[in-house]
């Protein structure tokens, strides 16, 4: 296969908060950004409803109409905004070498990684067998194909609580999963999910097999874990919530991380242990995970890019 090069002095990888707003930056700045947007184009809050927790928007607004909105503000300023995924890496010399597609080589003198964080699965056989004919990740994406029907979602922490939610409102009876006898969630979110008279929450309770026709999800055994107890629920949509990690695989063995594979930055810095190589957003956060913090961090990136970047021409005049 031919491989096409490129040089470019600031490659964005991913396009949430974290990307876009390293890119508003670096484009100010002037480093010509060109920015690669997995995937998922938008990131994770093109998989959300309302968000109501984001500074500026007082009414609130829905994901994908802020996501649009990061994406055109990052375009307005000059980012060079590209459809496309990154297969591997290369930092061992500058400038860094990236492949994109498995065809597109990219030398940059400066890499932001702001891939973001995907959703976890349970790890059943019969999940994967049913994903996307009864099972999901992601209940404001599919719950709609559930109106009127039963469902089961398993997780207790805020997205657990916020998707029980959400499907409350669509499907007939929403059977939550709490694997402890309490929630994770906040109290607030929890409060909700109590009452709200078509969520039944099932604590001490696990999936043990999802059941369906060979087609279709047609039903859950579940699988108490303090007494043992099997139990099996009429149900035709499946909804895992069980937290997300974070998307560094193809930065295995460059960028270092933590056991669970978020990228460890300095304190106080997005520098990774890369020369020119910055971290931002979920990729690098396990703790806040929120829209502003990421795009908090990608403002940093970009800063310490540029600052970088300024620091070795300054050392090469001087
Ligand atoms: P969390 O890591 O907070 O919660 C994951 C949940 O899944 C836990 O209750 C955990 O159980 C459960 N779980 C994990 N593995 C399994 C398994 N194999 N079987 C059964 N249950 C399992 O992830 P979330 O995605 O809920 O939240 C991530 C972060 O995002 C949090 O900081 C949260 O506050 C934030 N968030 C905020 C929102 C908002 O403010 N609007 C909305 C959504 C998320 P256990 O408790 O037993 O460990």
């Amino acid at each position: 296969m031919s491989q096409e090069t490129e040089h470019v002095k600031c490659l964005i990888i991913g396009s949430g908060p974290a990307g876009y707003t390293a890119a508003i930056y670096a484009a100010r700045a002037d480093l010509k950004p060109v920015l690669y947007t997995g995937l998922l184009a938008g990131g994770q809050l093109t998989q959300t409803t309302e968000v109501e927790n984001y500074p500026g928007y007082p009414d609130g607004i829905q994901g994908p109409a802020m996501m649009e909105h990061f994406e055109k503000q990052a375009a307005r300023l000059g980012t060079d905004i590209r459809f496309g995924y990154v297969t591997s890496v290369d930092f061992s010399s500058l400038p860094h070498k990236v492949i994109v597609d498995e065809t597109k080589i990219i030398l940059a003198d400066t890499v932001i990684i702001s891939t973001g964080a995907s959703a976890k699965w349970l790890g059943l056989e019969s999940e994967q067998k049913y994903n996307g004919f009864g099972v999901s990740a992601c209940a404001v994406c599919d719950g709609f194909f559930f109106r009127g029907q039963d469902v089961a979602i398993v997780g207790a922490g805020d997205t657990a609580a916020e998707e029980a939610t959400y499907l409350s409102k669509l499907c007939r009876k929403v059977y939550m999963l709490v694997r402890r006898d309490e929630f994770r969630a906040s109290k607030a979110m929890m409060h909700r999910v109590m009452h709200t008279h078509n969520i039944e929450v099932i604590y001490n309770t696990e999936a043990k097999e999802i059941l369906g026709d060979g087609q279709v999800v047609t039903g859950l055994q579940t699988i108490n874990n303090k007494t043992n107890e099997e139990k099996t629920l009429d149900i035709t949509g499946f909804f895992v919530a069980i937290g997300h990690h974070p998307n560094t695989e193809i930065f295995k063995g460059w960028i270092d991380m933590n056991e669970t594979g978020y990228i460890l930055t300095e304190p106080g810095s997005t520098r990774t242990n890369i020369e020119g190589v910055f971290a931002c957003g979920d990729a690098q956060d396990h703790v806040y995970r929120q829209a502003v913090t990421a795009a908090g961090t990608g403002c940093m990136a970009a800063i310490d890019a540029e600052r970088y970047l300024a620091a070795k021409e300054h050392a090469v005049v001087a």
